[in-house]
This record gives structure tokens, sequence and C-alpha cells, in this order.
């Protein structure tokens, strides 16, 4: 399994200044190929990093949040060549179509399938097999995912999007590699966003091979997230890194 980041960047501020690029994330597995939160400028990545959007075999959102979806329906018309080859699988809460949707009715025709994600469910794709977590603690209808090749004993990769901690976060994620949002330096009550410290509290609890903080809001960033995540390992035990733009992971 491959991960490539297409951005790194969190939250409405780093975004709009694209001081990191917000693309989301590149899944591939075999010769099945998942786009993940497709964030502004997407498209831009893929095409950056000589990505065929017609070989994409599925789309997901984790949320309809703009950072994570706003590029959804170019890369929709991407996948199934503006609509003429009908293509792939999009996956996306309900509330992504529903009130407020994000995705374009005129284009909802053109995946093979449109598929509405519900909470500790198993999906699969291809070689890909995925399963969602319980409803996180956000503004909208979000889910985290484990992943892991179609017949493996192990989830190889726990995503962990955007959410406010709660009990069981932890394992709802936990897999080898472990992926965590990490918008805010420290946690707050009022905001639905991790901190560094829930972050660190996760991979405590977890124990994944590799933990990787990502999505980084404008205080991470400042804090130079490569060396809070150096500081993180050596007090967790494990390995912590940051993501970078364009960074790939074998899982
Ligand atoms: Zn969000």
């Amino acid at each position: 399994m491959k991960l490539t980041f297409m951005g790194t960047a969190g939250a409405r501020f780093m975004v709009a200044k694209q001081l990191a690029a917000s693309g989301g994330l590149y899944l591939e597995e075999g010769g099945t190929r998942l786009a993940l939160d497709p964030g502004p400028g997407a498209v831009v990545q893929y095409a950056k990093r000589k990505v065929d959007l017609t070989r994409l075999g599925g789309i997901m959102l984790s949320h309809k949040h703009l950072d994570h979806s706003c590029d959804i329906n170019v890369m929709i018309e991407g996948m199934t060549e503006g609509g003429f080859r009908s293509r792939g699988s999009v996956f996306c809460p309900s509330d992504a179509l529903d009130e407020d949707p994000v995705i374009l009715n005129y284009l909802r025709g053109f995946p093979q399938e449109l598929v509405r994600l519900e909470p500790d469910c198993a999906y699969e794709l291809g070689e890909l097999s995925f399963h969602s977590t319980s409803r996180h603690v956000h503004g909208v209808e979000t889910y985290g995912f484990r992943f892991r090749r179609l017949g493996a004993e192990r989830d190889q990769l726990g995503w962990v999007t955007d959410s406010k901690f709660y009990e069981g976060i932890a394992e709802d994620h936990r897999a080898e590699v472990m992926l965590i949002h990490t918008v805010l330096t420290e946690s707050r009550p009022d905001l639905p966003h991790l901190g560094l410290d829930d972050a660190e509290r996760i991979i405590q609890e977890a124990k994944p091979r590799l933990a990787v903080i990502s999505h980084f809001g404008m205080g991470v960033w400042r804090a130079r997230p490569w060396e809070v995540a150096a500081a993180m390992s050596e007090r967790v035990g494990s390995e912590v890194k940051a993501a970078r733009d364009g960074m790939t992971l074998e899982l």
C-alpha cells in the first residue's frame, strides 16, 4: 500500500494562504487507486505528480468541509472523462449530498456508484478494503477509517480525520501506521479539532509502528511540525513523523 500526501495544510488560514498544499491524500493498493479528501487545488497537485485521474477507482470524502471537498466535482469529472465514461465509486457522508450539498447534482450520475458512508461499516474497492469508524465529534458528519489490502489480517493504515478527542478514538483507528489530523498546538474546549496533546495521547494508547501528523493549522505550522514530531517521538518511544507535501509512504 502506498500513500502520497497531495497536501498537508489544515483549516482555513493555512488553506487560504496555501502555505502548504491542500489536495488531500492519494492511496494506492496494487491497481486500485483512491483519492481522499480532495481539498482546494487537489486537481493541480494530482496533475503536478502526474496521476492520471481517469485511472482512479474511487474518490472519498471524510466530510464536506471545504478544505476536504473543494475539488470533489472536478475530480469526479476527471475520473469519468467529463461523464462520458461511467467509472469509479464516490464515497461520502450523506450530508455531502443532502442539505447544503458539495457534490453537484448534474454529475452525480457520472460515477458507477455513489455510496453514502455509515458509521462502523466495512467497504471494498478493488484490492482495498476499509472500515469507517464511529461518527467523529466535528461540525458536520465526519468519519475516520482503517484501511487494509483485501484479505490482509491487519489494518495497515488508520486515518484519524478531523475530530475533537473522544473516548475510543485511539481504538477506532488503531493500525500499523496512523495518520492524525492535528490542527491545533493545544486542544481547546471550544474547537472540534485535535491538538498535539491529543495526538500524543492517541499514539500512546494505540501504539502504532509509525505515527504521522498532518493537516496542520497555522499554530502547528509555526511551531515547525518536523521539530514537534521529533520531540514527540522521544516522549512516546515510537516513531512520529510530520508529513510534507508530496511525501510518499510505503505501508
Ligand atoms: Zn473539518
